[in-house]
């Protein structure tokens, strides 16, 4: 037989068994005692009664009186708990109840001579009835058991009603009404409703379950709203970062990709290339030195959580100009994103090409002569400002040539505005050829004036002439100004070297112009030097 494993069961069952057993073993217990002491009382009994007849049969068998001693035998036979008796005299009397079993025990009692303390007239032995002894304590104390039985079973049952209905019914019931809540689907999550007084411990548990079970549907409610609102954003950010027009990246620590939008795979793919993770950041723009410098002084410097920097680069065969934010993520931000990766570094990047080409050129606009696009005057001016600093700083020389046309209004008179343009770009094409050194500058500085200049370790005079002269046979080269005419322009060459004849611009400048047109004055074509050396 299975019996139920429910507390409901199990507990008025065992406590019914344990009361039936516990009933049943001190009802033994107490049977197999009391049934000794009924029969030593009994015993007992038949000894007082033994001893109370002594003193008639100690005067019959002193007066050896058969008649009385006959008495005194029938006397103790009629007694229930006497089997037999039997009076012994001193002479020959011998008087036995009828039927006298002698196999058994009896209780002999010596009769005392009346007058002699020491002499003994007779004895008196009475048989104690065992049979009927024994029965009578049995039949007694089967009572008292059956009693201590009936007692118990009505206890055990009281017992076990009093607990299944106060205690394992309302468990159970609670039990139950517990089993049906699923804290996933928040219909079940209502208040446990078991009739019981509220100030017992059942009614007390369901109350503190209750309210437990209250705070637990509050923070399952806000858990649950707070997850759909983050979902909605991480939607929301996943759709921004997918369709995002800027392209974003993730860098580890290495530099390497982890993660990118389709913006930025658009922006850096170059045919066939689908995936850029695991790529080399600094690489994929063809910048490695200065951006791995960059990115490790963004990681290092905590004063510095993001950097913008313009980068020509070519991707493909394509020359791009991204602009870059690199931001470093907060450790929070990073943990967040990446786990254990640390030190993560976000790259915003926007295509700004057609912008710095704008800019390149508005730039280029402002600097240059729109003619001859040389440096302009103004632009002109700062440069030699800056060569001539780093020269001093570096003790180097600055050679400057101020160079004039020579006769270059008749060429506009002659043969047209147009023309004369015509003779100032081919003029400063030579000198470009001429100085294209990084470092070397080609001006037009006004006019049909021009300035060039070049820093120099050692200035050799001879070879600055010899330059010069150079630059004056070239210019005289015949320029075509239509299909079949051509002219010829001459120029006019002051020369000063810094820091030997100045150190500073403006006083160079006017040395400069002074020496042009000392040779202007003295004829033209030739080259003269500030101070010869
Ligand atoms: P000199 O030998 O003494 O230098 O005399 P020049 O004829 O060369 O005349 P000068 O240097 O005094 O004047 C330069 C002339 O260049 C004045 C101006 O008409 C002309 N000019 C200035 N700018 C332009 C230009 O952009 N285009 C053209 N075609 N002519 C210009
Ligand atoms: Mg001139």
């Amino acid at each position: 037989m299975k019996i139920s494993q429910n507390l409901y069961v199990r507990v008025p069952l065992a406590i019914a068994l344990v009361a039936v057993l516990v009933a049943l073993l001190s009802s033994t217990l107490s049977y197999y005692i009391g049934l000794q002491e009924k029969k030593d009382t009994n015993y007992l009994l038949v000894k007082q009664l033994a001893q109370t007849m002594a003193k008639t049969a100690t005067i019959s068998a002193y007066l050896n009186d058969g008649e009385l001693g006959q008495e005194i035998i029938s006397g103790l036979f009629s007694n229930d708990l006497v089997q037999g008796a039997r009076l012994d005299g001193e002479g020959e009397m011998s008087i036995s109840s009828d039927g006298l079993n002698e196999q058994q025990d009896g209780i002999v009692i010596p009769l005392i001579h009346p007058f002699i303390d020491d002499a003994v007239v007779g004895t008196l032995t009475v048989y104690p009835d065992d049979k009927y002894i024994e029965q009578q304590a049995q039949t007694s104390l089967k009572k008292e058991v059956a009693l201590i039985l009936i007692q118990s079973i009505i206890i055990a049952f009281f017992v076990s009603l009093v607990v299944h209905r106060w205690l394992t019914r309302p468990i159970q019931k609670l039990t139950d009404s517990f089993a049906t809540i699923n804290p996933s689907v928040p219909k079940t999550m209502r208040m446990l409703l078991v009739k019981q007084g509220e100030k017992n411990e059942i009614g007390k548990l369901t109350q503190g379950i209750n309210s437990l079970m209250h705070e637990l549907h509050l923070t399952i409610s806000n858990e649950r709203a707070l997850r759909e609102k983050t979902q909605e954003l991480e939607s929301k950010f996943r759709l921004i970062f997918e369709q995002a027009s800027a392209g974003i990246c993730l860098l580890n620590e290495k530099n390497i990709i982890t993660t990118f939008n389709p913006a930025f795979l658009q922006y850096l793919s170059v045919a066939g290339q689908t995936d850029l993770a695991s790529l080399h950041f600094p690489t994929l723009l063809n910048d490695v030195d200065k951006l791995e410098k960059l990115l490790l002084s963004i990681r290092a410097d905590k004063n510095r959580p993001q950097v913008t920097l313009d980068i020509e680069c070519r991707i493909g065969n394509k020359t791009l100009w991204l602009h870059c934010l690199f931001a470093k993520l907060t450790e929070q931000r990073s943990n967040e994103r990446s786990g254990d990766q640390g030190n993560l570094v976000e790259v915003i990047i926007h295509d700004v090409t057609e912008r710095a080409e704008r800019e390149f050129q508005t730039r280029f606009e402002a600097d240059h002569d729109p003619l001859t696009h040389l440096l302009n005057r103004r632009s002109g001016d700062k440069k030699l400002d800056n060569a001539l600093l780093y020269c001093l700083e570096n003790q180097q020389n600055l050679v400057l040539m101020m160079i004039d046309l020579d006769k270059f209004k008749p060429v506009n008179d002659t043969y047209g505005h147009e023309a004369g343009d015509k003779v100032l770009i081919a003029t400063a094409k030579r000198l470009k050829a001429h100085f294209n050194l990084a470092t070397d500058l080609c001006i037009r500085w006004g006019g049909d004036e021009f300035i060039v200049a070049r820093q120099l370790m050692n200035v050799d005079q001879e070879l600055i002439l010899e330059q010069a002269n150079n630059i004056i046979a070239e210019i005289e080269q015949s320029i075509y100004i239509s299909k079949d005419t051509q002219c010829h322009i001459g120029a006019s060459i002051g020369i000063v070297v810094a820091p030997k004849d100045g150190k500073v611009l403006d006083e160079l400048l006017v040395k400069a112009d002074d020496m042009m047109y000392q040779v202007k004055a003295s004829g033209r074509g030739q080259v003269a030097f500030y101070q010869k050396l």
